[in-house]
């Protein structure tokens, strides 16, 4: 199964991302995590997504559709996107490169979440930088102040999770993904999910959607 999670910065993707990944075996491809990842290492990639990423912008789509394909060459397990494709263009370019490798997206799944919740969780993420674990300030904190529960490592503030970038991140994200949910429901597969609650329930709907036994 190649499955897509689709949903507004903050709706979630990553965290159900995790729990899936870790029931199906299916490989997890975040393209945010492979730019931060890029932009850590200080490779010629990185340096240039972060320009936009800084922003609050997208990446240019042949880059990311490129890093996407060559990152995924060969990769024989099922796909879990999580943040791609996000413009019609990736898609596009998503739906020629597995007709060619012989693949197709099985089911979209939109983590629909209202306005006002999407920024409480931006502006409150904290993420540990050493198991990736996501916190909210507000609703989700750690037992000790700035210290990751499971593995005692420093939670971070996304350098994008700034008030400012998050405004421009979610613009791009209405003129540019949001385009996507009709993309998608003209080809059939895509499926709505409340993600507005607590990340064990967002999870029992995505999976009982899936028909993934939990
Ligand atoms: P995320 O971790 O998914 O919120 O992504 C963080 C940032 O990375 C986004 O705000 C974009 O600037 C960039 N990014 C991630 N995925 C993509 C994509 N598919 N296309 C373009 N830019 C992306």
């Amino acid at each position: 199964m190649n499955i897509i999670l689709l949903g507004a910065p903050g709706s979630g993707k990553g965290t159900e991302a995790k729990r899936l990944a870790a029931a199906t075996g299916m490989k997890h491809v975040s393209t945010g995590d492979i730019f931060r990842a890029e932009i850590s290492a200080r490779t010629p990639l990185g340096i240039e997504a972060e320009s936009y990423i800084s922003k609050g912008n997208l990446v240019p789509d042949s880059i990311t559709v490129n890093m996407v394909k060559s990152r995924l060459a060969g990769v024989e397990s099922g796909l879990l996107f999580d943040g791609f494709p996000r413009s019609i263009a990736q898609a596009e370019g998503l739906d020629v490169w597995f007709k060619e490798t012989g693949r197709k997206t099985d089911a979209v799944i939109f983590l629909d979440v209202p306005d006002e919740k999407i920024i409480m969780r931006l502006v409150y993420r904290r993420t540990c930088s050493k198991c990736g674990k996501i916190y909210n300030l507000k609703t989700l904190k750690p037992k000790k102040e700035g210290i990751c529960d499971e593995c005692g490592g420093e939670l971070l503030q996304r350098a994008d999770d700034r008030e400012d970038v998050i405004r421009q991140r979610l613009e791009s994200y209405r003129k540019l993904t949001e385009p996507l949910v009709s993309y998608y429901k003209k080809a059939g597969i895509f499926h709505a999910v409340d993600g507005s609650g607590k990340p064990e329930e967002v999870d029992l709907a995505v999976s009982s959607l899936l028909g993934i036994n939990k």
